[in-house]
C-alpha cells in the first residue's frame, strides 16, 4: 500500500483507550472530563474517540472546530473555551457553554441569546495566578453580581486555567482557594455552581496526591489524552499510550557531507546567523517536511536520528551510523507544539489507524 508522505498517523483505538483510562481515574475522585480537541483542530473522529472513552463535554478554542464536529453529527453539549467577543452571535447559534471574563462580552452574548430566544450557559474563569485569562477574585463577587442581572444568560460554573502562561504549577493551595470561592459565591448570591473546572492536563499530579479536591468536579483535558503526559514536568502517564500520533515523512536526499558549511556565514533563511561545530564529515538526511509543516522541535526522533536544521520546506537531519536511504519513511513522535503545528498544515495528510505497535524508523 502506497500511503501519502507526510502523513500524520492517528490510532483513534489508542486515543479512546487514554480517555476511557483517564475518565475511570478522575471519576473515582467525583471529577468529569472536557475533552479538548483544539491540538488536532476539532477533527471529527478524535472527537468521536474521546466520546467513546468517556469524555462528557467536548471543548475547543475555536467556534470553527465546534461547528465542524457539530456538522460531523457529533451531538454532545460543546464548549467554547476561547473567551469570545465579536463572535458573540454564533457561539450563542454553536455552543452551549462558554468561558468568560468580561462584562462587555457576555452583555453581547445576552443580546443575542435574548435575539435568538435561548439560555446560554457560562463558566467565569477567575485569575489563579498564572496570569492569562481569569477575573481577579477581588473583582469576582461584583462581575458575578453584573452577570446575574444579564438576560438569558446562565452561570453555570466557575474554572481557572493554569500552567499556560506563567507556568503556575496547580497545587493545594490554588485549588483550596478556588473552592473557597465556590462556597463564598453560593452563600453571597444563593446560587448553585454546577461545573467548577479547575484546570487542565496540568492538574494531574495534584488531582493524583490530594485525599480532597475540594468542590472541583471538572477538568479540561486535551494533551493528557492525545499525548498520554501530564504537563507539569511531561511524564507519561502510567497506562496511558504516548504515541497515538506519529509524523511520517520522506527522505530526499541522504549524503555524506561535511559538518562545517563552507563559505562566507551570512544569515540563514530565517534572518539568523548561525554557528557550527566541526565534527567531520558526517551521514546527513533531509526529509520533505518543513517550519511551514511543524515546528521540528516539537519532533522526538528515535535516537538514531539528530536534528541538525530547518528551514520553511526542508529539516535536515545527522542520521549517524545507520543506512537511510533516498525514499526511506522516517517516523517521529510528536509533542504538543509538534502535534499542534502538524495537525494545521494543510500539507500533511491525515491517516487513521489502530494499530497499537511503535517502530521507530
Ligand atoms: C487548551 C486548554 C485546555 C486543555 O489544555 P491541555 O494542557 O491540552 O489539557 C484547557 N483549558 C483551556 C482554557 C484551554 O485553553
Amino acid at each position: 500500500m502506497n500511503l501519502f508522505l507526510p502523513r500524520i498517523e492517528i490510532s483513534l483505538s489508542q486515543i479512546q483507550e487514554n480517555a476511557r483510562v483517564l475518565s475511570e481515574l478522575y471519576m473515582r475522585k467525583g471529577v468529569s472530563l472536557m475533552g479538548v480537541t483544539k491540538a488536532v483542530l476539532g477533527e471529527p473522529s478524535v472527537a468521536k474517540a474521546m466520546i467513546q472513552g468517556g469524555v462528557k463535554l467536548i471543548a475547543d478554542s475555536r467556534i470553527e472546530n465546534i461547528i465542524r464536529m457539530k456538522n460531523a453529527g457529533i451531538s454532545i453539549p460543546f464548549v467554547l473555551l476561547r473567551t469570545p467577543l465579536s463572535q458573540a452571535k454564533s457561539i450563542v447559534e454553536n455552543v452551549d457553554i462558554s468561558l468568560n471574563t468580561e462584562i462587555g462580552t457576555l452583555k453581547k452574548l445576552s443580546y443575542h441569546a435574548k435575539e435568538q430566544n435561548k439560555c446560554h450557559q457560562v463558566i467565569i474563569m477567575v485569575e489563579m495566578g498564572d496570569l492569562r485569562e481569569g477575573v481577579m477574585p477581588c473583582d469576582l463577587s461584583q462581575f458575578i453580581r453584573h452577570t446575574l442581572s444579564l438576560p438569558n444568560i446562565k452561570i453555570i460554573g466557575i474554572g481557572c486555567n493554569l500552567a499556560c502562561y506563567g507556568g503556575i504549577i496547580p497545587d493545594n493551595k490554588n485549588m483550596q482557594e478556588l473552592s473557597e470561592l465556590v462556597y463564598s459565591l453560593e452563600k453571597e448570591f444563593q446560587i448553585n455552581l454546577e461545573i467548577i473546572s479547575g484546570g487542565n492536563s496540568a492538574n494531574h499530579e495534584w488531582f493524583k496526591s490530594s485525599q480532597n479536591v475540594g468542590r472541583v468536579n471538572n477538568i479540561r483535558l486535551g494533551e493528557s489524552i492525545l499525548l498520554g503526559c501530564e504537563t507539569v514536568s511531561r511524564k507519561a502517564i502510567p497506562g496511558l499510550h504516548t504515541g497515538a500520533f506519529q509524523l511520517v515523512a520522506e527522505v530526499i536526499e541522504s549524503k555524506k557531507k561535511p559538518s562545517l558549511p563552507f563559505g562566507k556565514i551570512g544569515q540563514d533563511a530565517f534572518g539568523n546567523i548561525p554557528s557550527f561545530q566541526d565534527r567531520g564529515i558526517h551521514q546527513r538526511v533531509i526529509i520533505a517536511l518543513g517550519n511551514q509543516d511543524v515546528a521540528p522541535t516539537g519532533l522526538n526522533f528515535n535516537n538514531k536520528l539528530k536534528l541538525l536544521g530547518s528551514s520553511s520546506d526542508h529539516i535536515i537531519l545527522d542520521s549517524k551510523c545507520n543506512s537511510i536511504k533516498l525514499g526511506d519513511e522516517i517516523r517521529a513522535r510528536l509533542n504538543y507544539g509538534g502535534l499542534l503545528s502538524t495537525m494545521t498544515s494543510p500539507f500533511v495528510r491525515k491517516h487513521f489507524t489502530n494499530c497499537n505497535s511503535y517502530s521507530a524508523i
